[in-house]
């Protein structure tokens, strides 16, 4: 790798697939995807490639149409002294390709100087440049410049980008408990900005990440198909594909979310959890965002229709009945609903998917959000503390969405929630009411999460540089 005057980590070609952490860029118009690599041995901080959440959405959605190995991605930091000029020469971009860029980043986008740390990158297939992405230091966004194939500029903007994301993958080998594994394997090396646990604010950092994969794991993909206090065994596997963001100009790493994960059993057999980027379910309002979410192989959703409760934990402090005394009006009353009491402050989820159709005091419920989740079901959360940020009525919410927070409003002797359910316009009780799995996919659905689980495969095993493992039956048999 030749190093020129004033450039340093001049990458001519991806070395190796193999240790590679995924990106990707959405080229609107040619509908091209594209995988970017680099080593993990970088130092922290140089491995983020931008991304926008939608841009990430597309991903899964564009795998099939990836040839990663056609791609080229050359990248060049503005080193002491640097130019614009030596910056994209150090890339590869030459002739009339060259003067565009220069011309187009001075005129049209206003990048007229360039300073120490300032990245560039270059992307080509098949020795033809597609794309040039410059990022000046500490901005949230890079400069974008789109080329024709006979090398005329398509298109240049400004990509905003809240903030930056990856894709990883890990390999869990579980010792003595799931806990001990993700510490041992799942921390990721730039967690912190020094890539050490030196302080203590660095080691709450580090309890908080792997508090958060194992919730994920246990409380969420899994919680329904693996009893994490008596399935899991020494010997058992975890394989994870982790996103994680960090926000330009700070260098700490956060776990946004688990993409997929497959657990193998020491003892035999493995679940998993495949995901599959998708438009909300019907009564979701038009325009609404893409979602993620998890399914079996054969396209069952890993997820029932609800939660079994609105509160992470909570005891609780009232069942539903027909008839009981009330706390405070004194006279015998029906319960329509379970009382969790939690202390005041604690999160209130969303059970299902749905439309908010309450939000606001509710006469002895006090605060109050009422959901709409099909026609059949409707869930309310009463004597709430206050309400999430960003939602009103009409407002489309996810599954384990924050909705609001523990309080005592209304007719209420303490923090608690009052969650009640009502199937057909009829109170039921939300403890013993059978609740339906999440819709499986079907139809187009299918067909499209079956190719991409393919693709998805093939990529995880690249990253990982080892096959990963899929049932050895047919689950549809
Ligand atoms: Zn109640």
């Amino acid at each position: 790798m030749m190093l020129s005057g004033g450039y340093s980590s001049a990458e001519r070609r991806v070395p190796t697939y193999a240790r590679m952490v995924l990106i990707l860029l959405f080229l609107a118009g040619a509908v091209v995807t594209v995988f970017f690599g680099r080593t993990r041995t970088e130092p922290a901080g140089s491995a983020w490639p931008s991304g926008h959440r939608e841009v990430l959405g597309s991903l899964l959605d564009s795998l099939n149409t990836v040839l990663a190995d056609t791609l080229d991605i050359r990248t060049s930091a503005v080193g002491e002294g640097g130019t614009l000029g030596g910056l994209l020469f150090s890339c590869g971009v030459e002739g009339s390709r060259y003067s565009t860029c220069v011309s187009t980043f001075i005129d049209s986008l206003g990048w007229t100087s360039v300073h120490v740390g300032d990245t560039l990158e270059a992307v080509f297939v098949r020795e033809t440049l597609l794309e040039v992405r410059a990022r000046p230091r500490r901005t949230r966004g890079y400069y974008r410049i789109s080329f024709l194939p006979d090398g005329s500029a398509s298109d240049w903007c400004w990509v905003p980008s809240e903030r930056w994301s990856r894709i990883r993958t890990v390999e869990l080998e579980v010792s003595s408990s799931v806990w001990e594994s993700i510490v041992e394997a799942a921390v990721p090396s730039d967690l912190t900005p020094t890539g050490l646990i030196v302080t203590h604010r660095d080691s709450v950092r580090e309890i908080s990440y792997v508090k958060e994969i194992e919730n994920e794991l246990a409380n969420r993909l899994f919680a329904y198909d693996i009893d994490f206090y008596h399935d899991v065994q020494p010997g058992d596997r975890i394989w994870l594909m982790i996103e994680e963001t960090r926000y330009p100009g700070s260098s700490e790493t956060s776990l946004r979310r688990i993409i997929a994960a497959k657990y193998v059993f020491a003892l035999g057999g493995m679940t998993e959890a495949i995901p599959f980027f998708h438009q909300p379910d019907s009564i979701a309002p038009d325009g609404s965002a893409i979602v993620l979410d998890h399914y079996h192989r054969d396209g069952a959703s890993l997820r029932t229709m609800f939660l079994k409760m609105p509160v992470p934990f909570g005891r609780i402090s009232s069942v539903f009945s027909t008839s009981r005394m009330h706390p405070v009006l004194g006279y015998s009353r029906a319960h329509t609903g379970i009382d969790y009491a939690a202390p005041l402050g604690t999160e209130i989820y969303a059970v299902g998917d749905g439309i908010i159709t309450v939000r606001g005091v509710c006469g002895g419920y006090g605060n109050m959000v009422r959901i709409r989740h099909s026609n059949t079901y409707e869930t309310g959360y009463g004597h709430m503390n206050g309400f999430a940020p960003s939602q009103e009525v009409g407002s489309y919410v996810r599954q384990g969405d924050i909705i609001g927070y523990v309080g005592s409003t209304g007719l209420s002797t303490g923090p608690h929630v009052h969650f009640e359910m009502k199937k057909n316009g009829v109170y039921v009780n939300p403890a013993t009411e059978i609740l339906p799995p999440a819709d499986p996919l079907e139809g187009e659905d299918l067909e499209l999460y079956l190719d991409q689980l393919a693709v998805l495969e093939r990529t995880w095993s690249i990253m990982s540089d080892v096959e990963v493992p899929v049932p050895e039956t047919d689950p549809q048999e």
